[in-house]
Formats: C-alpha cells, structure tokens, sequence
C-alpha cells in the first residue's frame, strides 16, 4: 500500500518523507506550494524516485524554484536528474556550492574519501551536472520568492559545510536547517551533531546556532528529520552535545580513528542512557549515524586549530 508521505505543516507548506537509504524518516523535503512553488533540499539520486511520487501525488506540475542548504549528496545528489525532470526550475544554492553543481567531479571524489566508491554509487547514486545559467548563487540577506509577497530568507551558516545555508519563512515561521543544527528524529526528539570532515569548525556551528535562536523561529525544519518545534531546548542542546563531543575526542589522543569511533559512539550511547533517553530510540539514532565521519571531521578541526 502506497504510504502518504506528504504531511501538511502551514498554509501552503508541506514536509515530504522523501525516505534515503531505503528507509522513511531519514530525509525531509520541504515544499511551498504558493503562486512559485519553491521545494526545500532534494536528496540523493538513488532514492529520489521517493521524493518525486510524493510531488506527483500532490499534483505539482511544475516547481520554480528548488534549493539545497548545502551540497553533501544526500541533499544535492539527485539536484541534476531533477532539474532534468523540471525543466523550468531554477536551482538555489550558495554561491561558493554553486560550481560543484555545475561540475560534481570533486565533490563526487571528496564524498568518495569519507564513504567509499562501491557504497557512495549504489546507496546514494551518482550526479548529473546542471547547466550553470540555470542556478541562483545565494548569500546571507537573499530572499527566495514564493509569491505573493512571500519569501524564503536566506542565511549564509557556515559550520557543517562552508557554503552551508538556511532558510527562513516569516509567515509559518519555519526555519529550514539542513545539518546546521544536527539531527532530530521524531522517535526520540533529541539532537545529535552531524561534523563531517573538511569543513566542520565548532566555534562557527554554535555561532550560527546562536544566529538562528535570535530570529525566534517557530519550528526548525531537520533535513533529518522532520520539524521540531521545541526551538530553544534543541538549539541549546545542539550546543552542549558539540562541546561535549570535542572535549571527548580531544582526549583520544592515544587511540586510532577506528578505537575513536567506537569510544564516541560508546560514550554518545551511556550519555543518552543517563539523560532518560528511550534505548530503542538510542538504537534508531546509532543506525542512522555515519561514526567514522564524526570522528574524522572533528579530529581534522582540532588538528587545523592547533596549527592556526
Ligand atoms: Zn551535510
């Protein structure tokens, strides 16, 4: 049976359980269908099929305007095969992401580097470059039209990926966060960091966390996963964990990357135990996290730090 993976959120926004991995709850589209229809992150290409029976099930003919927070491939993988299939669409990203979507071989073979060649092409898929006219460089300040004198505003929030954004609707009040924040999952509701290597940087994460807290949104829209409306506990949350991460992989310093793993995840686990957090959500969140690239990403800035 088919499963409605549309849910509605405010006038005219939808999130999209464009499901990743094979699985549901682990990707979160967002789709304004206002007088320009403007959809929220994509998603690799592997699984973008997902995301684009949703659309056709809530009869979108047409978008305006897609945007990515960022370009890591499990937002932006599948951006060429559905600026293919909408032909009229325009492609927002930042403007220092924007050439990887015009030409995706580095950013392919960076990906490679952290998750391996084999798994990389049959889990997430492969990119197709998008034809540069196409795209809308975007920086902190820019606004994203819906129409009708709404807009999406855009802030540039470096941290998890140089280029990354976020994008901010005054109307619903929904900011849509992509990894910037972590992951939230609904089973669970707690937020996790995501510091994937070359560009995590700690101090800047907590600043743009602290940017977001004081446009006072209503919701925050997880890429993974879902709207969260517990605004100010999560934000806050997400900053603890990142300090508590750094200070716990900044002792390692006599363990290998793979012992590392294991002990943060090890530690991540007994931590949630104590703050009351259910084990079969504890367990859900530990599948749905990539350990090895916590590891390197933090232990890449700690090490770039130092020689600062
Ligand atoms: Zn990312």
């Amino acid at each position: 049976m088919p499963i409605s993976r549309a849910v509605q959120l405010a006038d005219k926004l939808y999130a999209i359980d464009a499901w990743m991995e094979d699985g549901p709850e682990r990707l979160s589209c967002y789709l304004f269908d206002t007088p320009e229809r403007v959809l929220v992150e994509v998603g690799p290409s592997a699984t973008l099929h997902h995301l684009t029976d949703a659309l056709d099930e809530l009869g979108i003919d047409d978008i305006a305007t897609f945007v990515v927070t960022h370009v890591h491939l499990d937002h932006a993988g599948g951006a060429g095969q559905l600026a293919r299939r909408y032909p009229r669409a325009r492609i927002g990203v930042h403007r220092s992401g924007a050439r990887h979507l015009v030409s995706p071989e580095r950013l392919w073979s960076s990906a490679v580097g952290v998750f391996g060649e084999e798994w990389l092409a049959s889990t997430w898929g492969q990119m197709e470059p998008i034809a540069e006219k196409r795209l809308m460089a975007l920086d902190e300040g820019d606004r994203v039209p819906l129409g009708g004198g709404r807009f999406l505003d855009v802030m540039h929030t470096p941290g998890h990926a140089r280029h990354h954004i976020v994008f901010h609707d005054d109307d619903s009040g929904g900011m849509f966060v992509g990894d910037s924040v972590g992951l939230c999952y609904p089973h669970g509701h707690f937020v996790q960091p995501v510091t994937p290597p070359p560009d995590f940087d700690a101090r800047l994460v907590v600043e743009q966390l602290h940017r977001m807290a004081q446009r006072n949104p209503k919701f925050l829209g997880f890429a993974h996963f879902g709207p969260e409306d517990r605004v100010a506990e999560t934000l806050a949350s997400a900053e603890a964990r990142i300090w508590d991460w750094v200070r716990i992989v900044e002792r390692m310093t006599n363990l290998d990357d793979k012992a590392a793993t294991e002990e943060l995840r090890r530690w991540s686990r007994a931590h949630y135990l104590d703050l009351g957090f259910a084990e079969e959500d504890i367990v859900k969140y530990e599948a749905k996290t990539f350990w090895p690239m916590q590891i390197a990403g933090i232990r890449r800035w700690l090490a770039t730090r130092q020689t600062r």
